[in-house]
């Protein structure tokens, strides 16, 4: 009796594989550069040799997986096992990958969308335990959701749901990479911090996030840095993105009422610098009796929720 799980996080910057027991433990776990532009078919061959080197790591054979589930950017189509198309993946539309790797690994393959897939994995093994009606957050490049709905991952009708990335917060606002104006992730993920600094920084403000990105492109991590040391600019933008975040998270306590919502993603890692006043904002925003029984917590699983609520689809 398969004793194990295979989970993918397939990303648009990098692939992390690893193989995790029924409790949620990863056991090892490697990271390849995706490379997206040199095509699926690559891409697909990486994580095949990505799978294969991390059973070696762990002394276990392909028979003693129960499966293989992949986390990916969507929309996906999870029932025909399809990418149907991601901007974070460029050429990788229509995409046939479970019977790809399932035609050379000989092994049950499922597909889910990436932020799903954690909302699985806090569920079962993080933030989420017990917790029936929980949503989790990602922000990060972009912004992604998922839901657990009575104690079951909500899929919706071909299990795209979730995508508040892209529901509108001002519908006046910048456009966004799926061709909408003003989403959640046009205004509040970590791309939106580093575009208003830059836009700020080139109609002539004096920053030292200018001086602190030096000859790279300024980051959401620069703005931070920035705002740690009091510059006043700095602040300013992380006032807007506590601002923006939480009136997306208002929308959500009102449509989901949660019990509890996990943040995860890069942009997370700095919630203490914008906790308060997202938390204002929400209570302004928000009714109050959804607000007063939703708890706002950050992700403890690191970088390695991606593997577990990939593999996590072969537990449930
Ligand atoms: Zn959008």
């Amino acid at each position: 009796m398969p004793e194990y799980i295979c989970g993918v996080d397939l990303g648009g910057t990098k692939i992390n594989t690893g193989i995790i027991d029924y409790n949620g433990n990863v056991l090892e776990s490697i990271k390849v550069l995706t490379n997206a532009q040199e095509g699926a078919e690559a891409g697909i061959n990486r994580i095949c040799e990505s799978i294969l080197q991390v059973l070696k790591l762990t002394g276990l054979q392909i028979r003693d997986l129960k499966g293989i589930g992949i986390g990916s950017p969507g929309p996906l189509d999870t029932k025909k096992g399809i990418i149907l198309y991601t901007s974070n993946l460029p050429g990788w539309g229509n995409i046939h990958i479970i019977d790809i790797i399932k035609e050379k690994l000989k092994i049950p393959v499922k597909i889910i969308n990436d932020a799903n897939a954690a909302a699985l994995g806090e569920f079962l093994f993080g933030e989420g335990r017990g917790i029936n009606n929980l949503l989790y957050v990602t922000i990060s490049t972009g912004i992604g959701g998922g839901a657990v709905i009575g104690g079951k991952l909500y899929g919706g009708a071909n299990s795209n749901a979730v995508e508040i990335g892209h529901m509108t917060i001002d519908i006046n606002g910048p456009k966004c990479g799926c061709g909408n104006y003003g989403c959640f992730e046009a205004l509040a993920s970590g791309t939106a911090i580093a575009r208003f600094a830059k836009n700020f920084i080139e109609s002539g403000r004096d920053s030292q996030i200018k001086f602190l990105s030096g000859n790279e492109p300024i980051r959401a991590e620069h703005v931070f840095e920035a705002a740690r040391n009091k510059d006043k600019l700095a602040l300013e933008i992380i006032d807007r993105e506590a601002f923006y975040l939480g009136v997306g998270i208002a929308n959500l306590i009102n449509l989901y009422n949660p019990q509890r919502i996990v943040l995860g993603g890069g942009v997370s890692n700095e919630l203490e610098m914008f906790y308060e006043k997202m938390i204002d904002t929400i209570r302004k925003r928000a009714l109050k009796s959804n607000v007063d029984i939703c708890e706002i917590v950050k992700t403890k699983l690191g970088s390695d929720i991606g593997i577990i609520g990939a593999a996590s689809q072969f537990i449930l």
